[in-house]
């Protein structure tokens, strides 16, 4: 199939919910392009500059929002998170599919402006079970994980706008769902417009 531009994947979930273990294996499995988003919170523990963030400046990342660099953006818990605008476009143009794993205000902000893009939402089988989960990885304090648990209430109220929720319960199977859901959303109408185009009207 050619002439065929990458498929956008907006991706969200509470923190603590599982969202990166769930699809770091079909990233590589499913050729996805994660998409490394800027962000003001400082590294956690064994992340890498450029790798899971791009770590900036408050200034920095003040002055890409300015300059229109950022397909979209949010603030979320004292902090600024944000998608490079140009990676992500280009990478669509070449052909490949890329994933976007960004909280609920961004990926609101993309809805409209990507028609075509899939959103799916990981959801904890239950409160409890995301209290454990962020509380267990030990790498927040008592009181960063209270205000993570009161976000998520919220965050999980916004899934309803969503395409597809994943349940995080049982990890194979969860993984087994995000994929197919993937699959199948490769072959989406809205997406396949372009295609269908150049089968009617061909190629100049
Ligand atoms: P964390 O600090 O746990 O890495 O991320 C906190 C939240 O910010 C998560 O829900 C994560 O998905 C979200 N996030 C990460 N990158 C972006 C981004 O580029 N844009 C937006 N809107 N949210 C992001």
């Amino acid at each position: 199939m050619t002439n065929k531009e990458g498929l956008l994947i907006v991706y969200s979930g509470p923190s603590g919910v599982g969202k990166g273990t769930l699809i770091a294996p079909l990233i590589e499995e499913l050729g996805m392009t994660f998409s490394v988003s800027l962000t003001t919170r400082s590294p956690r523990p064994g992340e890498e500059q450029g790798k899971s963030y791009h770590f900036v400046s408050q200034a920095e990342f003040e002055r890409m929002v300015d300059a229109g660099d950022l397909l979209e953006y949010a603030r979320y818990n004292q902090n600024y998170y944000g998608t490079p605008r140009r990676a992500v476009e280009q990478t669509l143009q070449q052909g490949r599919d890329v994933l976007l794993e960004i909280d609920v205000q961004g990926a609101m902000q993309l809805r409209r402006s990507f028609p075509a893009a899939v959103f799916i939402f990981v959801m904890p089988p239950s409160l409890e079970a995301l209290w454990d989960r962020l509380a267990g990885r030990g790498t927040e304090g008592a009181e960063e994980v209270a205000r993570r648990m009161a976000f998520a209430k919220g965050e999980i109220a916004m899934s309803q706008y969503y395409d597809f929720i994943i349940v995080n319960d049982q990890i194979e199977r969860a993984r087994a769902q995000l994929r197919a859901v993937i699959e199948a959303s490769r072959v989406r109408a809205p997406h396949m417009k372009k295609f269908v185009e150049e089968v009617l009207h061909g190629h100049a």
